[in-house]
């Protein structure tokens, strides 16, 4: 089994999602005692919160590449960033280390190609449903069309994943909005969800709604798994 590394804390109320399914997984492939290699580097979430809403992304960047460094010094061999907004500064995050990226809207993207998806719906923080750098992800890499709320939908949609839920928040009345926001990018068009926000997954399941949803934590940490477990060195 090889080891994950985990960027994790954006927020922590994923990162335990990501750490709990990726044991469940080992687990249920491995059984018996079996558990994941896992090293984490957890982060300061109001730091990095801070620096996003200043536009310092090259700040942001430079957090999680520390991140990223101290996880191959300490024997890491493939790097996860638990959180679909950083990936806007993938690129910085990884160009000084040698490991590999597991890309998080990569994962989904196949995962919805797979299922015979091309028009989706996408839920996230305002920077990832309104910029380009994980829509073009999807765009120009599967040839997807992607689908985002109206304004004010999004800000509700940004809001409640940095006022309710990365702090730990889950409230019936966001899950009402959310349901409401998802059946119009249905009746636009879309064939599936992508819940690109690895909180939402607290928020809003599958059993909430026949639309298809594709939780980008449980499929990046899925692909973390099958990564880890592909080639047994030990
Ligand atoms: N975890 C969220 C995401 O997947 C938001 C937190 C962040 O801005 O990193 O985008």
């Amino acid at each position: 089994m090889r080891t994950i590394g985990l960027i994790g804390g954006m927020s922590w109320e994923s990162t335990q999602t990501y750490y709990q399914l990726i044991n469940q997984q080992v687990k249920h492939q491995l059984g018996g005692l079996h558990s994941a290699k896992v090293h984490l580097v957890s982060v300061d979430f109001a730091e990095i919160a801070k620096l996003q809403h200043q536009d310092d992304w090259q700040g942001a960047a430079k957090v999680l590449a520390a991140a990223a460094h101290s996880l191959e010094k300490s024997g890491a061999e493939i790097l996860l960033i638990c959180t679909n907004t950083m990936h806007k500064v993938a690129n910085e995050v990884v160009e000084n280390v040698a490991l590999p990226l597991l890309h998080i809207a990569d994962a989904s993207a196949e995962q919805l190609i797979a299922d015979g998806i091309d028009c989706v719906g996408l839920l996230g923080t305002r920077f990832t449903m309104e910029q380009d750098f994980y829509k073009s992800r999807l765009v120009e890499g599967y040839a997807m069309e992607v689908l985002i709320p109206n304004e004010a939908q999004r800000d509700q949609v940004h809001n409640v994943i940095y006022d309710s839920l990365c702090q730990g928040q889950v409230k019936a009345e966001d899950r009402r909005a959310y349901l409401a926001i998802i059946d119009d990018l249905v009746k636009r068009g879309a064939q599936a969800i992508i819940l690109g926000c690895t909180e939402i997954g607290l928020l809003v399941a599958q059993s909430d709604t026949s639309i298809p949803l594709y939780d980008t934590t449980a499929i990046h940490a899925k692909s973390a798994v099958a990564w880890a477990l592909s080639k047994e060195t030990n």
